[in-house]
């Protein structure tokens, strides 16, 4: 869906709310979950003020407790995938608190593979589907990046140093100096993308808030050149981003108060909700992109003629409560 501004196109972002199941039986069986889904786009939660009443929500798309993965990247990321190598740019992200489930909805497990895993194979799936007489050779990279405290470090380059953002003059963005790996087949991404993972995680069991602190940012580039001449090029950019927790917003009562300080907390989380509503609400005239490291980078990705997909990770317990509560009014704020 696209709202017009003048004769400038801007995409909204498509919005879907993730209820993950019961971690432990045992919670299971005590005062039920603070929120509970009612169809494929509707849930409501609990209401905090009185407990007998809830609030209800509506969304693109809800996926309950028994969701599969293989569910979530059908309705939520295979279809943006076309339009990547066609030249389009497109992002996803994984929003909500520590524990919520980011990390399983963006990565997954061997046994329960999430959409990175599964967007890679689709992307190599379809190039490997385009027909010869199409006309196009089509060449695929990797990078992938960590935003830390408004620092960009190069995850597949050991000792990154916080690298700079720059725009070109066509208005692309990019990273002068990231490391790009040309890629030619899943198992190719796998070998690069595993230690690379691995490595974030080592860091951040050792620094302990990191990685809730840290958005993980993996960009799949897929650049089609024509066969005949002038060897026209199209380049599409992919974005999966397994986000900084989004727990940092609760740290004061006062929506206001609390919103300035997740500001200071994690820049670029609060310029992002900032910039998915003006997108959103179709009416905006400035979408402050160049307000923090995220949304600069995503600049070319995110709005404008690129797709993106927000998915709002909650958690039934109760002690997330106030969590969810946020992460689900960010979200149907970015409706
Ligand atoms: P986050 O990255 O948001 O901090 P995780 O993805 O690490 O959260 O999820 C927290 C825990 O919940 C992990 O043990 C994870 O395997 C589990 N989990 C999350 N979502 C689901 C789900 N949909 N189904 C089963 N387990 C899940
Ligand atoms: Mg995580």
């Amino acid at each position: 869906v696209t709202a017009s501004d003048g004769n400038k196109k801007i995409s909204r972002v498509r919005v879907a709310v993730r209820l993950r199941p019961y971690l432990d039986k045992e919670d299971e069986k005590g005062e039920g979950p603070c929120v509970r889904g009612l169809d494929k786009q509707n849930l409501e939660i609990v209401n905090w003020r009185n407990a007998t009443e809830t609030v209800k929500y509506h969304f693109d798309a809800f996926h309950g407790p028994k969701t599969t993965q293989q569910e979530v990247f059908l309705s939520s990321v295979k279809p943006i995938l076309s339009h990547v190598l066609n030249g389009q740019n497109a992002s996803v992200f994984a929003y909500g608190p520590t524990g919520a489930g980011k990390t399983h909805t963006m990565l997954g497990s061997a046994e329960k593979p999430g959409v990175i895993p599964r967007a890679v194979r689709e992307v190599f799936n379809l190039v490997n589907a385009r027909d010869e007489d199409e006309g196009w050779d089509y060449s695929i990279s990797m990078s992938y990046l960590e935003i830390y405290n408004e620092k960009v470090l190069d995850l597949l380059s050991p000792n990154s140093q916080d690298l700079p953002i720059r725009q070109d003059k066509d208005r692309n963005i990019f990273i002068p100096g990231l490391t790009s790996t040309t890629i030619s087949s899943f198992s190719d991404f796998d070998t690069h993308f595993v230690p690379a993972s691995l490595n974030r995680t080592t860091a951040s069991t050792k620094l302990n808030q990191r990685s809730s602190r840290s958005h993980a940012i993996l960009l799949i580039k897929v650049v089609r050149t024509s066969r005949v001449l002038p060897h026209r090029q199209q380049t599409g950019k992919l974005y999966l981003v397994d986000l900084a927790g989004s727990e940092d917003n609760r740290r004061t009562g006062n929506q206001g108060i609390r919103l300035k300080e997740s500001g200071a907390i994690n820049l670029s989380l609060f310029t992002l909700s900032k910039v998915v509503d003006s997108l959103n609400s179709g009416t905006s005239i400035r979408v402050p992109y160049r307000d923090s490291k995220l949304t600069r980078l995503l600049q070319d990705s995110l709005g404008g003629s690129a797709h993106s997909v927000m998915i709002a990770n909650i958690a039934p317990e109760y002690k997330y409560y106030f969590d969810t509560f946020s992460a689900l009014n960010f979200a149907a704020k970015s409706k």
